[in-house]
């Protein structure tokens, strides 16, 4: 890729914010830099919003909302399809922007922009497939006649770790049901939402359906949107941290919510489990995104009689993956998003091995610039060490190990989240034991990836609240309508 190239596309992106179907700049004339995290290089200068843009956003969306929820679901289905086919045609574009601005292989970009841009495939397919019932009350007095309404204007706050997918995630679903929407991306990684934006109004979303605000103050710009009466509904990915405390602002407004917060997966590797699927299993849901995932593996437990062979496999592949910036040729590993994660990934390390831990691998960060860590595996960690507790996010591999099932259990869900949980065991029914037992709201059964568009993604205990895809996706922007009938 040359930097030529970069540049272009780069200048091709909007830089203000999107309101009412206009690209303008920020009330105050403010502006934030968006960086590359390989370089720290700034990448583009763009509209920093005030509470008052915020405001500006909400009414764009208040005054779209009859419209577009009175437009035929045909007709909402036919836009959202069409987004899909350009973002399709502009698959390496998007890739590309996601790569400069949030530092993942160029390879794993186009994958997430195939997986992102199903969620507006499968949505446009589900904007016509919403439907009711009707029948006679017990009494036989009455038809009851049940259906599905959009909820109305929705206020989504993405993460920077997936700018594309998290935000088609919630904007496809919102608009299949028929709500308009206030769209803000984390400030680290604006740059896709803009795009898709762009993309949006050419697909032919009308005005004020999606408004987009880019800030560096998300809290003080959220607070207006978030008090506000006519705001019905908030979807939220990202920290448990930051969603505990929206979720005590969105009580105020008896908000309707969705979050999809932090994880801590568990990746259970038994006895009786095919090692080079296991292998290839964990170096997927461990260092996809560099560590940077949700759904990445954080804790691996291991039966101690497998434990050995399963480090030195892992410790040689790892150690041969390639370091740099996203965009070279064969990078597996590009850099965390900023330095801070690079200081929490190695505090960490230094606290598992201060507790007993073994690096076999990595342990350090890259000299230089740009937010690098080696890739690392981590043997013999400790029970009470913090990385057992903490959402990594970034490229470690820790492994500790159990002696029976019962214990790989209580292991796995010794933890406040539960998003998502891996396993692997040749045995079918212990398989089953493990699908009844595993508190998590998804689980991959001998493999390390397991999201899709086509199936419900979220979490339970402090991973969240709702889903996001599938059938159930849909619904999280829909509310129930009861209307009784009397007979004649
Ligand atoms: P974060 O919580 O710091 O930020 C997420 C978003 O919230 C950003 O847009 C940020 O600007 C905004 N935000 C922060 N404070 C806010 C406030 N007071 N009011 C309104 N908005 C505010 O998370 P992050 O660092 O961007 O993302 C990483 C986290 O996201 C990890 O914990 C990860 O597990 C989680 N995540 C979860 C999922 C999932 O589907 N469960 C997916 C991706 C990431």
């Amino acid at each position: 890729m040359t930097a030529a190239a970069e540049r272009a596309l780069l200048d091709s992106v909007p830089t203000g914010l999107f309101l009412a179907g206009e690209w303008t700049a920020a009330s105050s004339g403010g502006t934030l830099d968006v960086t590359d995290p390989s370089t720290g290089e700034v990448l583009a200068s763009i509209a920093d919003a005030t509470p008052d843009d915020a405001r500006r956003a909400l009414d764009a969306a208040v005054a779209a909302q009859d419209a577009w929820a009175a437009t035929a679901p045909r007709v909402r289905g036919e836009i959202l399809r069409k987004a899909f086919e350009l973002v399709r045609e502009r698959a390496e574009d998007f890739a590309l922007l996601m790569t400069l601005e949030m530092g993942k292989p160029l390879a794993e970009a186009r994958g997430e922009v195939a997986y992102g841009n199903e969620f507006l495939r499968w949505f446009s397919e589900e904007a016509v497939r919403v439907t009711g019932r009707f029948g006679p009350n017990p009494e036989g007095t009455g038809t009851m006649v049940v259906s599905q309404r959009p909820v109305g204007p929705c206020y989504l706050i993405t993460p920077w770790n997936f700018p594309l997918a998290m935000a088609t995630r919630k904007i496809a679903p919102a608009l299949a049901a028929g709500c308009t929407v206030v769209v803000k991306p984390a400030a680290l990684t604006p740059l896709t939402t803009l795009l898709l934006a762009s993309v949006l109004e050419e697909a032919g979303v009308p005005a004020g359906v999606v408004n987009v605000i880019t800030t560096s103050r998300s809290g003080a710009v959220s607070e207006p949107i978030l008090t506000d009466p006519r705001l019905r509904k908030l979807s939220f990915t990202g920290s448990t941290e930051v969603g505990r405390a929206l979720l005590k602002q969105a009580a105020d407004g008896v908000l309707r919510v969705s979050m999809e917060l932090g994880g801590n997966a568990p990746f259970l590797v038994f006895e009786d489990a095919d090692l080079d699927k296991a292998v290839e299993g964990a170096l997927l849901a461990k260092f996809r995104n560099i560590g940077q995932a949700c759904t990445a593996a954080n804790r691996f437990i291991v039966h101690a009689s497998v434990a050995d062979e399963f480090a030195r496999r892992v410790t040689e592949r790892v150690a041969a993956m390639t370091v740099g910036r996203g965009t070279e040729d064969g990078v597996q590993i590009g850099p965390l998003i900023d330095d801070r994660a690079v200081a929490t990934s190695l505090a960490l390390v230094d606290d598992a091995v201060a507790k007993g831990a073994s690096v076999a691998t990595g342990g350090a960060a890259l000299d230089g610039a740009g937010s690098f860590v080696q890739p690392t595996v981590l043997t013999g960690v400790q029970p009470g060490s913090d990385i057992l507790s903490t959402e990594i996010f970034g490229p470690v591999l820790a492994i500790a190990t159990f002696e029976t099932e019962e214990e790989a259990i209580a292991l796995a869900n010794a933890t406040e989240y539960g998003l998502v949980s891996y396993a692997f065991t040749q045995d079918l029914a212990r398989g089953h034991r493990l699908i009844d037992r595993l508190d998590t709201g998804m689980m991959g059964l001998n493999a390390g990836v397991v999201s899709n568009a086509a199936a419900p993604f979220g979490g339970v205990k402090q991973s969240g609240l709702g889903r996001e895809g599938g059938l159930e996706g849909i619904h999280e922007y829909l509310s129930t309508k009861y209307t009784l009938i009397p007979a004649g």
